[in-house]
């Protein structure tokens, strides 16, 4: 019955301004310090397809539980606001004048309506140079991944934005895929020519992560302990899991090798065990992953088996564990971070609550 009542509205849209079920609940976002981040989940780890001011008004259709963002400064919730145009945002920022209750998202309308035209299938033809995807329709939108020459494409729509002159075409139109990032037209190859965006062709909410494929355990058979910010260690951006020297360091996540390094207080060697009083990480690896996710793997026993630049898949062996660095037994400190590159400590995740929603818990 909601079902038939979202595909009407959906085509609706088309036609008249936007339909919806029920009146969309007015609110502002607060975020006096920077602009607050609209995703395409309920999750920091979905795509961040724009943003918005402090003060900007948004009109929410509904909710649904998410991530729990700590860090918001109207409250402390797992809710997140799914916007009229299908994106969401975080209800840690917004504020809505006072006893107004947002319902939650139906069933029946998660995910919601598919877009009212079907995906226009393309291929990216870029040549030697892989094609970037980006939040926007420009290139100072944020990058968010790669996509080799020949990436088959599922196109929703397209959208005017910058101009580029490409392999295939010279052209501002970009076009939106159906995980809701944007690649430039002019290296694009396809046979028909998509649909502007409109409201009906919101983007469709990805899974989070979904972009970054499978993930797994990148230490099998060993927990980790709840271990990050904590308040007597605010500076420790990730978890730690107790293990034995030599027992081998998965890849999370399929992805690309960035970084083999040795990080160590001057006059110290990554290739014994370190002390509590050593500064550093030891020998670590860290690996960029799809849609600005990246991971690390800290105080290996010897430098890690892959090299920068190596494609590994999930699951691949990438070091042995040790306690190089600030370590004071065996252990594997692993950190993950998004809207990378680059890696910060302000862009770093608990890893807990994100491999357990990504289905490999690790503690
Ligand atoms: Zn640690």
């Amino acid at each position: 019955m909601r079902k038939t009542i979202i595909v009407i509205a959906a085509v609706a849209a088309a036609l008249v301004p936007p339909v919806s079920a029920h009146a969309a609940t007015k609110a502002t976002v607060v975020s006096p310090e920077r602009p607050l981040n609209v995703r395409a989940g309920a999750a920091v780890w979905s795509a961040s397809l724009r943003t918005l001011p402090h003060g900007s008004a948004v009109d929410i259709d509904c909710q649904v539980k998410g991530q729990r963002i700590d860090a918001g400064p109207v409250r402390v919730t797992d809710q997140w606001d799914r916007l009229t145009d299908g994106t969401y945002v975080s209800d840690a920022w917004v504020r809505r004048a006072p006893g107004v209750q947002v319902p939650a998202c139906a069933q029946a309308t998660a995910p919601p309506a598919a877009p009212a035209t079907p995906a226009t299938a393309g291929a990216v033809a870029s040549g030697a140079i892989p094609l970037k995807t980006r939040s926007g329709p420009a290139r100072t939108a944020q990058l968010l991944s790669s996509l080799g020459d020949g990436t088959p494409l599922s196109i929703v729509c397209q959208e005017r934005g910058e101009s580029i002159a490409g392999a295939v075409r010279s052209t501002d139109m970009w076009d939106r895929l159906a995980s809701g990032v944007y690649v430039s037209d002019a290296y694009v190859r396809r046979e028909a020519t998509p649909p502007a965006c409109t409201a009906a062709a919101a983007p469709v909410p990805a899974a989070p992560g979904a972009e970054a494929g499978r993930w797994v355990s990148p230490l099998p058979g060993f927990t980790a302990r709840p271990g990050f910010r904590t308040p007597t260690n605010p500076n420790h951006v990730g978890v730690d899991l107790m293990s034995f020297v030599g027992t081998p360091i998965h890849a999370a996540a399929a992805g690309t090798v960035v970084e083999v390094v040795c990080n160590i207080e001057a006059g110290h060697s990554c290739d014994q065990p370190g002390g509590a009083s050593i500064g550093g990480c030891g020998w670590y690896v860290k690996l960029q992953h799809a849609g600005g996710i990246s991971t690390l793997y800290c105080h290996m026993v010897r430098r890690g088996v892959v090299r920068p630049g190596q494609k590994v898949a999930a699951g691949q062996v990438i070091g042995y564990v040790g306690s190089s660095g600030n370590s004071s037994a065996p252990h594997l400190h692993y950190e993950v971070h998004v809207n990378t590159p680059p890696t910060s400590p302000g862009n770093a995740i608990d890893p807990l609550p994100f491999m357990r929603a990504h289905g490999a818990p690790i503690g």
